[in-house]
Formats: C-alpha cells, structure tokens, sequence
C-alpha cells in the first residue's frame, strides 16, 4: 500500500483536517497519478457536511483532479510516465449496464465516483483529490491537451463537463439566446463553453456586484434577478436556461423566461423545492436535470476547451485555507473555482 497524505472531513460537522490514507498500488491497468491541482466543487461541501444524506466518513472530498503518471501497471497502453492527465467524478463503472455501455458513466447503475464511494470491492472507501496521489484504472484517466496551464484545468473536470454536456445534449447552437443562473464555479464555465458554441449569453445573479465580471467573462447581458420587476420584464426571453444554484430557489418563476418549448436543465443540486405545473403546461415548456458526463464526452470537452482557449478563473490556495474557502463559497465569495495546490500537502 502507499501511504498518502490527504486532507479530509472526520464528521459532517466537523473542519477538514490532515489525515493518512493507503492508495492500492497500480494494478495491472491502474495508473499512480501525483496530484498537482485539485478544484473545490461545491459538491464537496454538500457531501462533506452530508447535506445529501448517505455521506461516508472520514472523507476525503476532492474530483477535479490533475496530475502526473508516475507509474503505470503491465498491461496500461492508454498512458505512459510523464502523461499530465486528469480525474474527474468517478474512477471506476461496471462496464456492463446499459448507460456504461452507451459510454454514459456517470449513470452507471454500480458506479464507483472518486470519494464518498465504495471501490470495486463493496468494501474500501474511495478517497478524492486532496490528497497527493491517486491511484485510478486507466479507462478513467482523461488526456489533458498540452500547453494548457492545469491549475486552470482543474475545474473544467466537473464544472466544466457539468455545463459543456446539457449545452451539448440539449443542442444550443449559435444564436441561441442562453441564460445561465448562478454565476458561481459551474456558472462561469457555462459562461465561457456558452460563449464559445457561439451562443448569445445572459448571466441571471443575485449578486448585483457580479455584473462587471460577468461581462469580462463574455456574457452579453446581466440580469439582477434580486430587482422586483427582474422576471416580468423578461418573460419568454430565452431558448435554453442552465441553472447552477445551490441554494433554494424558486423554479417556477424562472421558467417564466423561457420561451415556449423551451428547455430549463438543472444541474445544481439544493433542497427540494416545489414546483407548480402552470409554468411548464402554459407554454409547453420543459424541464430536465444533467449529470457531469461520461468519459467520451469529457474527453471531448476538454478538446473543446483547448480548441476555442476554454479555461477556469481560479484561486490557487494552500490545502490549509480549504475551511476558509468552503465558507466563501458557501457566500458566494469566489472567483469563480479555489483550487488547491497539491504542493502544500508534500
Ligand atoms: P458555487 O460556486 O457555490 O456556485 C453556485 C452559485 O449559485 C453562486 O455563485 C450563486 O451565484 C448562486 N447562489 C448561491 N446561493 C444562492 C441563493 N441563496 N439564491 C440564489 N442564488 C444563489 O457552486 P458550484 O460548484 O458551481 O455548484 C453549483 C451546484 O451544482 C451545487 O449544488 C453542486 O452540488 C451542483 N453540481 C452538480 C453537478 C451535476 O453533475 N449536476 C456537478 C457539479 C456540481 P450568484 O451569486 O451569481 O447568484
Ligand atoms: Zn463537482
Ligand atoms: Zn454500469
């Protein structure tokens, strides 16, 4: 085993703290990846303070993950020492189930994701990317294009697969009048992958101070969704609504500024909220969620984003600020991913 130094969440209530853990050494088709950068997705907080329920702890949170191949096993032919690759959300699948075989991972009915999860064998728990090496079987080791610089790569592992597959899937072309709600990690890539599909982009905030910055990256318009008049001035303004909050918040009216047979897809994850069928029965409207992406389709994004210059604003920190930087996303104090710097952990 391979003793590693990590950071984790010892209880829901609890601060993360350093902690140990073993990494299994590479198997056959595993891979040992030293981990340079890692993201901090809100996701992390919601898991790590079992804000969904089911959380496993000690937890070591962490899936925006990129790295370097130090050691590969026997029979890897996908990578090689040296390869700077990524990690995202889940490290292994079963293969065999329907969405595993239409290469749509991340719906796998026995999947294993990078932390909060259990390995191939019912029993280890996954540990993720705080942390200063991972061991990951080579199917689910992502390319990282050359000449990108990989703290700003980081994010686009979940925030940026999370917003460039509904884009894709729910077929945004050039023209379209996107809006993206929540400005946050998520949101600012959606921004960004909106903009570069060549579409016309609206940021919906409740952060009025947000404006200025929305713009510098690349939206066309700025909504303060806090203004009163904000949803009835803009009713039936957009063909395709991303939503990215993690809060509560109230769909219904956001549906009113799709325009009819139009899509909302959510990819934030808050509380329940209630939802009344006059918005989506009056104007045929539809309502749909997204999921990351699957393997294939991550490989793709990233391509994207080296293609069209795609990449995260983000705040380099050291892993002893990262209770900190939890409580500032938390305010939506961030510009726009913190991503830790795996060099404070070594
Ligand atoms: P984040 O950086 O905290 O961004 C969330 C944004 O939501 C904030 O910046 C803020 O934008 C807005 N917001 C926050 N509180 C709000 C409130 N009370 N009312 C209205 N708006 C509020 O989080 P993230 O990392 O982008 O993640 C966003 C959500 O997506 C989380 O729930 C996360 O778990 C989920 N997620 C889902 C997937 C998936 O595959 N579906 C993947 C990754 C993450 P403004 O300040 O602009 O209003
Ligand atoms: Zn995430
Ligand atoms: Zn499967």
């Amino acid at each position: 085993m391979l003793t590693t130094p990590a950071y984790a969440a010892p209880s829901a209530r609890a601060p993360l703290a350093p902690f140990t853990i073993e990494r299994r050494e590479p198997g056959p088709h595993d891979v040992l990846i030293d981990i340079l950068y890692c993201g901090v997705c809100h996701s992390d907080i919601h898991q790590a303070r079992d804000e969904w329920g089911g959380s496993i702890f000690p937890m070591v949170p962490g899936h925006e993950i990129v790295g370097t191949v130090v050691k590969a096993g026997a029979h890897v032919k996908k990578w090689q020492i040296g390869d700077t690759v990524g990690v995202g959300c889940f490290v292994d699948s079963c293969r065999e189930c329907e969405a595993c075989q239409e290469g749509e991972e991340q719906f796998c009915e026995d999947g294993t994701a990078t932390y909060n999860s259990l390995e191939r064998d019912g029993t280890t728990p996954t540990y993720g990317g705080y942390s200063t090496r991972i061991t990951v079987n080579e199917d689910f080791v992502l390319r990282i294009p050359k000449g990108m610089p990989l703290e700003r790569v980081a994010p686009l592992l979940c925030a940026g697969i999370t917003t460039y597959s509904p884009l894709r899937q729910f077929n945004v072309k050039a023209g379209d009048q996107v809006a993206i709600l929540g400005l946050g990690g998520l949101g600012h890539m959606g921004v960004k992958i909106a903009k570069a599909m060549g579409a016309i982009v609206t940021v919906l905030s409740h952060s009025a101070g947000k404006k200025e910055a929305a713009c510098a990256l690349g939206a066309d318009h700025f909504i303060d969704t806090s203004q009163p008049d904000a949803f009835k001035v803009n009713a039936k303004k957009f063909d395709f609504i991303l939503d990215t909050v993690s809060a509560q918040h109230d769909y219904n009216a956001y549906l009113g500024l799709l325009k009819r047979d139009r899509n909302m897809v959510l990819v934030g994850i808050p509380d329940p909220i209630p939802l009344s069928a006059a918005p989506l029965v009056m104007q045929r409207r539809h309502l749909s969620g997204s999921l990351i992406g699957g393997i294939r389709e991550t490989q793709e994004m990233l391509d994207f984003c080296a293609e069209h210059g795609v990449l995260s604003d983000v705040e380099v920190i050291s892993i002893d600020q990262v209770n900190e930087a939890y409580e500032r996303v938390i305010k939506s104090d961030v510009r726009y991913r913190f991503v830790i710097d795996l060099a404070s952990l070594k």
